[in-house]
């Protein structure tokens, strides 16, 4: 068995765990991230929902039930893990749009409008209301985007159909960042010649030169040009994957890829390392202290049984409001499935309660009471938890010395 030695082992390459670990790596820690794979975030819209069920979001934090995560971070806090999220974006070359302030509407594939708070530039452009006329251009023989549905929603919208010889979304998308393709892309809609206020693209305009491609395409067109974000897979959740994954190896974070968690070992009150399995043979990753941020049921951070639910990585209690019969709601389309409330719960410091060790910190969809779906905060969540967890994990490991 081979075994490595870092400050911090993060487990998770969500929105939480890379975070959390270059927050931790910019403050001169030795950390390494350990993952199975791919994020949530690679199947969301890439907006950053921080609280949707106000149009300011830090009201709408306020009026959450006591028992939500959300109050065990300030608002200063959470002021600045947003701030400090739009400056790593930015940096990466993929700037986000709004305000903590006020929560914004994005278009939905369906025609529907989402709210959210930060959204990538790239979405900037899309309309608050539905005054603004749009001619949408979609894709010949693209999957998970429904023109006809936004049209039958929304007046005065039109759209046409390019060919761009590939259909699927990541091959559009890299097609984009090809100077001769996007050449032959605007000859074509220059011949359209559309009276429309607004164009819209399904999100395809670009693997990670995005936000260049949209503003290229509003200078040359004279219009502004937004995307509307598809449905899961999505191409703007895989550019925040590979932009803070980018960014945390930037600040010198080593990530083992593809290496599940599969036991830990212990002493005492402390987890002295996590052992995993990769290309068959096991390793030993020893850490003075870890952070945790497998995600929820989609993450891979909990598994339910009929019985009960568990945490799999350090078997943590799971706390889960009622019996199974409270889980789920009669009604399919519900935002109240008990379920979303399942989760590890945590105090201040962002440990665990109820639980004997004193180095391992939590953050992300992973924490209890947080009724993502209901409360509209998913990525929000995660980027304030993970500056609450950095910070605690940082005075951790500075007392330890
Ligand atoms: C379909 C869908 C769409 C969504 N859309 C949005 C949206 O548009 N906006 C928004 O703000 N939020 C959205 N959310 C919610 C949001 O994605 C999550 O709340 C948030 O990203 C959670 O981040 P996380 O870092 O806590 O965990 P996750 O993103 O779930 O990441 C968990 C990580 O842990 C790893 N992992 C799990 N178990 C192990 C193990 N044993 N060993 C090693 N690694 C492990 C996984 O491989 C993964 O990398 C959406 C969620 C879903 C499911």
């Amino acid at each position: 068995m081979s075994v490595t030695e870092y400050d911090v082992v993060i487990i998770g390459a969500g929105a939480a765990g890379l975070t959390t670990g270059a927050l931790l790596a910019e403050r001169g820690f030795n950390v390494a991230l350990v993952t199975t794979g791919e994020p949530t975030a690679c199947l969301s819209t890439g907006c950053i929902d921080v609280c949707s069920c106000d149009e300011n979001p830090l009201t709408g934090i306020k009026n959450l039930p006591p028992e939500h995560p959300f109050h065990l971070v300030d608002e200063k806090t959470i002021r600045q893990s947003l701030n400090y999220f739009q400056t790593v974006m930015m940096d990466m070359g993929m700037p986000y749009a709004g305000s903590i302030e006020k929560n914004r509407s994005v278009v939905s594939a369906l025609g529907t409008f989402k709210t959210s708070c930060l959204v990538p530039s790239t979405m900037e452009a899309a309309p608050q209301n539905n005054t603004d006329s749009i001619h949408i251009v979609t894709f010949k023989g693209i999957k998970d985007f429904y023109p006809g549905y936004i049209v039958s929603r929304r007046k005065n919208t039109n759209f046409s159909v390019f060919d761009a010889g590939v259909y699927s979304i990541m091959s559009i998308a890299s097609r984009f960042e090809d100077k001769n393709f996007f050449e032959r892309f605007i000859i074509w809609m220059d011949k359209l010649r559309i009276d429309e206020d607004k164009i819209a693209l399904p999100a395809v305009a670009g693997l990670e030169s995005a936000s260049e491609i949209v503003n290229s395409i509003a200078v040359l067109m004279g219009k502004p040009v937004f995307e509307i974000p598809t449905i899961p897979p999505s191409m703007p959740g895989r550019r925040l994957f590979n932009a803070l994954k980018k960014y945390f190896r930037k600040k010198g974070g080593a990530i083992y890829w593809a290496w599940p968690v599969v036991g830990t070992e212990k002493t005492g009150k402390l987890i002295e390392a996590v052992t995993t399995h990769s290309e068959g043979r096991p390793n030993s990753i020893n850490a003075r202290a870890f952070i945790l941020g497998t995600g929820s049921f989609v993450g891979g951070g909990l598994t339910a049984t009929r019985q009960d639910i568990t945490e799999n990585v350090f078997n943590l209690p799971v706390h889960i409001s009622g019996p199974r019969e409270t889980w789920f709601d009669n009604d399919y389309f519900s935002l109240n499935h008990g379920i979303g409330r399942a989760g590890i719960i945590v105090d201040s410091s962002m440990r665990p309660a109820d639980s004997p060790w004193n180095n391992i910190f939590l953050c992300g969809g992973i924490l209890a009471e947080t009724e993502i779906l209901k409360n509209g905060c998913g990525h929000g969540l995660a980027l304030a938890t993970a500056h609450a967890a950095a910070q605690s994990c940082a005075e951790y490991l500075s007392h330890e010395l």
